[in-house]
């Protein structure tokens, strides 16, 4: 099984019903039984990925059979989640129907949404052995996805023609030019992840970002299938939109189909400085969003709210005022990420999130002094000393030393009897000299008897 899928300049993915014979063909053409026939829908597990060469054109074969289906769905939405995921990904699409089963509803939802991808597709139609099928092809053209191709993955039919017509494809395709960034050394990179629950406009966003002006990077050079990520270049700093889950592409797709994967957010948040949390005005806030911001803290990345569709309330006066404060009883522990409201559609307010980002860049980056540390910690101390199973647990000593995120170092007696509403307490002072406006504070607490 070949699980890096940049060895080759193309990927081919094959997308279809459970059980039309994905993963058999998939076998068929690699030449080895890597992926699991079975008769079980969505027994196979994984994406597999392998490399194939024809005519001397290689490319890579991705076998889609194993994207994780969720069982309380109905079969139909996996499949378009399915096909959404797959096709986000590949140059070439092979799409499967079944001669024995015939044209079902399912393949023409799936070929409804291929058609709006702009994407070469290739339309197999599987388990036509001999000739019994032949006549039962023409029912595959009202797919609207050109002429048929009958096959057998098991007996080997057609699949010369299969290869030849994916090369034929794959010569034809034009690679979109990207523009690999040339590192400036000088030059601060920060990099944003645009998160949120599917629908809250984040490829809305991430389009308006880049507007026209783009330079693009790919995570590997010169590939051109993996994200590719937007640098946004500022007077002093670059910019740097992660594409998570390809959101670069979502704007031709059918909207609101994503599927939240914690995983891929995890990847993405990971890999950047600052997370843009977009929200839904009208919608408001729901458990899902406070649990991407739980994620975000705990990465201890910087942390924005985007409060996007504002177009799409109706608003006062007071209106902004009001919604900051439903922001802060929803999330109390993290009243120090600045709110933007925007709408992402029509670009107001927009271009404003450069400059909170610059700002949340600077606070990330603040270090404040040990001297004023430490009266601060001092003075809150005095007034509100830590309990302790005794006496109150002595701190000695604070000082930041690391920074993005600003990580404070306490030298305490007992690190155990501190606790976390202690902590939350300091910080509160603290805050109210060096606000730090979109960084999180970090602790590390050391045992220690002296200072
Ligand atoms: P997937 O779910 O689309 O990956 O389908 P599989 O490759 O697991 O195949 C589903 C079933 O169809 C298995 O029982 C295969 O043996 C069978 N099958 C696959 N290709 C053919 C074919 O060309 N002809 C016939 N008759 N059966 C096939
Ligand atoms: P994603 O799933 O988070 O990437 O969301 P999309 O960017 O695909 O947007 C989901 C839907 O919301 C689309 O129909 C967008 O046109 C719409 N949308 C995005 N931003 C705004 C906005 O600022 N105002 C309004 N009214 N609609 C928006």
């Amino acid at each position: 099984m070949v699980k890096n899928k940049s060895q080759t300049d193309y990927l081919v993915a094959i997308i279809g019903r459970p059980n039309v014979g994905k993963s058999t063909l998939f076998n068929k053409l690699i030449g080895q039984p890597t992926a699991i026939a079975t008769n079980i829908p969505g027994t196979t597990r994984d994406i597999l990925y392998s490399n194939i060469s024809w005519n001397k054109k290689d490319f890579t074969l991705a076998d889609t059979a194993g994207i994780e289906m969720d069982n309380k769905s109905s079969l139909g939405q996996d499949i378009f989640m399915q096909t959404q995921q797959a096709v986000d990904d590949a140059d070439l699409i092979i799409f499967m129907t079944d001669a024995r089963e015939g044209l079902q509803i399912d393949d023409r939802r799936s070929a409804e949404l291929i058609r709006k991808m702009d994407k070469p597709v290739i339309l197999v139609v599987n388990k036509s052995e001999g000739t019994k099928y032949d006549d039962s092809a023409h029912e595959f053209h009202k797919l609207g996805l050109g002429d048929p191709l009958l096959i057998s993955a098991i007996a080997g039919k057609g699949l010369g023609d299969l290869l030849d017509d994916i090369v034929h494809q794959l010569n034809s395709i034009k690679k979109p030019k990207i523009s690999i960034q040339v590192e400036d050394p000088d030059k601060t990179r920060v990099k944003i992840a645009i998160l949120g629950r599917p629908n809250t406009g984040k490829s809305t966003l991430f389009n308006k970002l880049i507007g026209s002006k783009r330079s693009l990077v790919s995570n590997e050079a010169g590939t051109t299938r993996d994200t590719v990520n937007a640098i946004i270049d500022t007077e002093d700093m670059d910019i740097e939109l992660i594409d998570t889950a390809g959101l670069r592409r979502r704007g031709k797709i059918e909207q609101g189909i994503e599927k939240f994967s914690s995983l891929r957010l995890i990847r993405a948040l990971k890999e950047a400085d600052i997370a843009l949390l977009l929200l839904e005005a009208p919608e408001g806030v729901i458990a899902q969003d406070m649990h991407i911001a739980q994620i975000i803290l705990e990465e201890a990345k910087g942390f924005i709210f985007i409060i996007n569709k504002w177009d799409a309330i109706e608003k006062d006066g007071k209106t902004t005022a009001e919604y900051d404060r439903y922001l802060d009883s929803k999330f109390a522990f993290v009243k120090w990420a600045p709110h933007l409201y925007v709408s992402a559609l029509t670009g107001q307010r927009t271009d404003k999130i450069i400059n909170l980002i610059k700002e949340t860049w600077q606070s990330l980056n603040t270090k404040i002094p040990s001297k004023r540390l430490n009266t601060i910690i001092g003075d809150a101390y005095i007034t509100n000393p830590p309990k302790g199973k005794k006496k109150p647990p002595k701190i000695y000593f604070a000082s930041m030393n690391n920074l993005n995120p600003p990580t404070i170092k306490l030298k305490v007696n007992y690190p155990e009897e501190i606790h976390f509403s202690y902590l939350r307490y300091l910080e509160n002072k603290i805050r109210q000299e060096f606000p730090l406006p979109g960084a999180p504070i970090k602790w590390q607490l050391i045992k220690s008897s002296t200072k």
